[in-house]
């Protein structure tokens, strides 16, 4: 993943970028009325002592129900930097991510959680490494204790299979909190498609790539919003956007289970001559029947998931739609 570094004059140009240096965060909000004021006072005490970074606050509104908007505003007459952007319903966190990702001004942005799992302290190392001349530095979590049982194992599951069958690989334990160069979030605004799997599009982009390890903390108030229902299909999403594998591999096991069965047609064949017996099998006849039923279905299942996917894609539909963009300037 770390890639070695980069030339000297490669690490001047970064140092001498215009200070103070333009930092952009991007944090999708979703009924977080409890947690965005600890959010940005703990940003700011972060930020506080003369830095040589500004702070622009893009908070994505993605169609909270209990007066978060109303607070950001808020918010935002005393901090004339916080811009909202209001979609006009639920979208998800990916689709939230995506409409605050075009809207940041900055020379470097951040994507981070408002519940303060990602440490906003973290943010001050990642710029040192982006000075350093790394457009990409990932906040990767070393230590997840704060998540579930549950969550870290099928987590661990799904970075196993996807990075098994998908391409290009994306890194274990890495969320969206993670700091992009001017350059490589133009890249991602640039992207065409419309159902946007952030952590494999971040991936597909590449660019000079570091990590940062970081411990994950406890959400600092609320309750989180994913379930796993909404993560199994989260995890569904990423591998069928960035591996077609899922559907090749039907026709390789048609042609074992065809093999197979033709084998067997041969013994039975064999064995009805020479013995003359003719084989019973009520039994095994079901058996097959039924495996081989199960083995369709979930063939026409994967098709499904594919083609569902093909089908929304081309209907074109806009990633979400803003109903209303808060900012000063
Ligand atoms: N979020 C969002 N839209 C959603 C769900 C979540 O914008 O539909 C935001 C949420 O407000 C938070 C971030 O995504 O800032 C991460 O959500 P959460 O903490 O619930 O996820 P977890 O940390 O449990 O994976
Ligand atoms: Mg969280």
């Amino acid at each position: 993943m770390t890639i070695e570094l980069k030339t000297q004059t490669e690490r001047e140009q970064r140092l001498e970028y215009p200070t103070p240096l333009a930092l952009s965060l991007v944090v999708p909000v979703y009924n977080e009325a409890e947690t965005v004021r600890i959010f940005v006072e703990q940003v700011e005490r972060v930020f506080s002592d003369p830095k040589d970074v500004t702070v622009e606050y893009v908070f994505v509104n993605d169609g909270s129900t209990d007066g978060t908007l109303e607070l950001l505003l808020l918010l935002q007459r005393e901090m004339p930097r916080l811009k909202v952007i209001d979609l006009s319903r639920n979208f998800g966190k990916e689709a939230a991510l995506s409409a605050g990702l075009s809207c940041a001004t900055g020379q470097v942005v951040v994507p981070i959680d408002v519940d303060l799992q990602d440490p906003p302290e973290i943010i001050l190392q990642m710029i040192d490494k982006w000075r350093d001349g790394y457009e990409v530095v990932l906040g990767r979590r070393s230590d997840r204790s704060s998540d579930s049982w549950a969550k870290r194992a099928s987590a661990n599951w799904f970075y196993r299979i996807h990075n098994r069958i998908a391409d290009p690989a994306i890194p274990e334990n890495v969320g969206d909190f993670r700091l992009m160069d001017r350059q490589v979030v133009d890249a991602l605004n640039d992207l065409p498609e419309s159902r946007r799997f952030m952590k494999g599009l971040f991936a597909w982009v590449g660019f000079r790539t570091t990590c940062i390890d970081y411990s994950r903390a406890e959400r600092v108030a609320g309750t989180s919003k994913f379930n796993g229902w909404r993560l199994w299909n989260f995890a569904l999403e990423g591998i069928t956007s960035f591996s077609t594998d899922p559907l090749r591999i039907w026709t390789y096991i048609g042609i074992t289970v065809s093999l197979v069965s033709f084998l067997f047609a041969a013994t039975i064949v064999l064995k009805v001559l020479f013995t003359g017996i003719d084989v019973p099998g009520y039994a095994s006849l079901m058996v097959t029947i039924s495996f081989l039923g199960g083995l369709q279905l979930i063939g026409i299942g994967v098709l499904g998931e594919y083609l569902g996917r093909t089908y929304l894609e081309s209907k074109r539909r806009p990633v979400y739609l803003v109903r209303r963009i808060y900012s000063q300037d």
